[in-house]
């Protein structure tokens, strides 16, 4: 049971509830509480905060509206979805997956376990790609977007250019489905194109083309990946996770193929896990018309980002 003195907020605190049973649970804040209680006992950590987004999930409000309903009684059809929600999560699955949302560069997002949650780190891959745009003054920049996923970086960019024209690819259709989702909620859906393939392959290599290519690839190592959360490891997609042995697979072929994709000043930006940078900028250093820029970090400070250049000149 849970020690009413430790709750973090003015939830008004209910009756003393059966763990399991939703037979007493009548209000909101008592709804609250006996999820809080299920998922901390599952070993969730973000349990209060999961309890309200589900339930205002549920309910169709937002979390901040749970907090001026507090006292009201939800039917027995709402009880029942949330602990439908309730279960899940317990299960781990990501509470995004739940919701089938998540927000990313103050934009929303749809998600599904067919593409990975857009994670906060990934905005600093968008925010040095805006950087180095604006910087060169490059007003109508194309850009490609390698393994787009939900979509999260080529819709953040083109809501911030609206100039831009951008291509994004990615290996199903669903998956794109999805991302031109999210597009057209965005209203950018007419300046992205849509391509089904693997990295660049979907993008015929004519004259270098390209001002910017972005990618947030597969980069984990499969033997860290199965020791990460079970919300990752078990619910997210590994063709999005699994980089190969080291998690530096695709940035050989990354390196390798795209100066024929970028025009000569034209950036590769590539979001990388942490402790990659050396290996990758080594990676780098083999292919002459592409030179390492520099390396930004996350929020936390780590290694997030790297950005190549390809040289003016190709050399022999
Ligand atoms: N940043 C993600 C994670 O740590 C991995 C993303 C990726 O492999 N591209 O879970």
């Amino acid at each position: 049971m849970k020690n009413i003195q430790t709750l973090p907020t003015p939830l008004a605190i209910p009756p003393r509830l059966q763990p399991d049973s939703l037979a007493c649970v009548e209000t909101v804040a008592q709804l609250v509480t006996w999820a809080e209680d299920r998922l901390r006992t599952c070993g969730i950590d973000t349990s209060r905060l999961d309890a309200e987004v589900l339930l205002a999930h549920t309910l169709h409000i937002s979390r901040a509206c749970l907090y001026t309903r507090l006292q009201e009684m939800v039917s027995d059809s709402q009880k029942n979805d949330f602990q439908r929600c309730v279960v899940r999560r317990t299960r781990r699955e990501p509470v995004a997956y739940i919701t089938g949302r998540q927000e990313f560069w103050s934009l929303e997002f749809q998600v599904n376990p067919r593409v990975l949650i857009p994670r906060p780190d990934t905005e600093v891959l968008v925010e040095t790609a805006l950087r180095l745009l604006t910087a060169s003054r490059i007003t109508a920049p194309r850009i490609l977007d390698m393994g787009t996923g939900s979509g999260c970086i080529a819709v953040a960019l083109a809501t911030e250019l609206p100039h831009a024209h951008i291509w994004a690819v990615d290996r199903t259709r669903a998956i794109l489905s999805l991302a031109q989702k999210n597009a057209h909620t965005h209203q950018v859906g007419h300046r992205i194109t849509f391509a089904c393939g693997d990295l660049l392959a979907p993008v015929s290599p004519g004259p270098p083309f390209f001002d910017l290519l972005v990618t947030n690839p597969p980069y984990i190592d499969p033997q860290v990946l199965d020791t990460l959360q079970p919300e990752v490891r078990a619910w997210e997609p590994r063709a999005a996770l699994d980089g190969g042995a080291d998690g530096l697979d695709f940035y050989g072929r990354l390196l390798y193929d795209s100066p024929d994709y970028l025009r000569p000043g034209g950036w590769l930006v590539a979001e990388i896990g942490e402790r990659q940078k050396d290996a990758v900028v080594r990676l780098g250093q083999t292919q002459r018309p592409l030179r390492f820029q520099m390396c930004r970090p996350d929020y936390a400070g780590r290694d997030r980002v790297v950005v190549f250049q390809r040289t003016a000149d190709v050399e022999p």
